[in-house]
């Protein structure tokens, strides 16, 4: 049987060191890390996970603003808002909670937030910087799925890896963070002729599709490290990842749970992005 890898209890760990690191940078520099999340309109997941983070960033002493809009802004108020954040030097980095709604030119948005506040990490300066291995903001999700495979210890170097999905926010960065560690990486998307033949020989295995149940227990590996970022509402209101669970962790070395898997670290990445850049740009580091 697999080992679980609890995502609460090691997001938590993190969000412990990041409130120390935060108490010693506010008394080193007399301000606090300051971090704005802006929201549209009242999607009722959306409004869960900003209030998660919000949460955070208080509880780890951040300064945290939420700027909540009506679906009915514009473009160009939205893109003052963003603006004006830049100018703000209170704020260290800046999210705006995607999805946008449809009359909103969502790239027009995230390109106008200062890269260096861009702790989503979407703003194609960071995305370039990982794509060359430069420094620069890592998105949160893959950084977290990162750090969940380096809990088990487990050397990414020489490894299979394969990413089902490709998504600029997910499936992209993920894979090349794998390619950085020296994994070598596949990338399976809706077209990928035979999913169960590439996953066969996957010693780490990322699926973020966003179907329930699409990667059967029966893919995956003896002993592979398994990391569902899939979050599915099933009819009867349940969530479920993209992996079969039950299946799955009986081959599994190591395997993520949804919930209590990749989510928690998704936040706790979002708090060290922004102490990294609130270092950046009060410590110049
Ligand atoms: P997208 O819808 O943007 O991308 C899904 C990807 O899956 C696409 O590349 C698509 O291929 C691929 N795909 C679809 N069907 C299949 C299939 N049958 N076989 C193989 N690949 C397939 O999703 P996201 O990347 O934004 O999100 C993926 C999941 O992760 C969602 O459930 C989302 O809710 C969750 N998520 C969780 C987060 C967390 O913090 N835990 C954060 C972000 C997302 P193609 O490109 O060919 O269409």
């Amino acid at each position: 049987m697999a080992v679980i890898l609890d995502g609460k209890q090691i997001a938590e760990k993190i969000r412990q060191e990041i409130k120390t690191e935060t108490q010693k940078v506010i008394a080193d520099n007399n301000k606090k890390p300051g971090l704005a999340v802006v929201i549209v309109g009242e999607d009722p997941a959306s409004s869960i996970y900003v209030r998660n983070k919000e949460k955070a960033a208080n509880e780890v002493g951040f300064f945290s603003v939420v700027e909540r809009l009506e679906d009915t802004v514009t473009q160009e108020e939205l893109l003052q808002v963003v603006k004006r954040l830049n100018q703000n030097d209170e704020i260290h980095g800046i999210l705006v909670q995607l999805p946008l709604p449809k009359h909103i030119d969502e790239k027009e948005i995230i390109n106008a937030i200062d890269y260096r506040k861009d702790v989503d990490g979407f703003h194609p300066l960071n995305a370039g910087a990982l794509m060359v291995g430069d420094k620069g903001l890592v998105s949160c999700t893959p950084k977290g799925c990162i750090r969940l495979i380096k809990e088990t210890g487990i050397e990414i170097s020489g490894k299979k890896a394969v990413v089902v999905g490709r998504s600029n926010i997910v499936g992209k960065p993920v894979a090349l963070l794998l390619l950085q560690e020296s994994a070598t990486v596949t990338i399976c998307h809706s077209r990928t002729k035979d999913l169960a033949a590439e996953l066969a020989a996957a010693d780490i295995v990322v699926a973020a599709v966003g179907v329930p149940n699409l990667v059967k227990g029966a893919m995956i590996k003896e002993g592979a490290v398994v990391i569902d970022v899939g979050i599915n509402r099933l009819e009867d209101g349940k969530l479920c990842g993209d992996v079969e669970f039950e299946e799955a962790s009986k081959k599994a070395g190591y395997i993520t749970p949804v919930p209590g898997g990749v989510g928690p670290l998704t936040i706790a990445m979002l708090l060290q992005n922004t102490l990294e850049a609130y270092k950046m740009a009060e410590i110049k580091l």
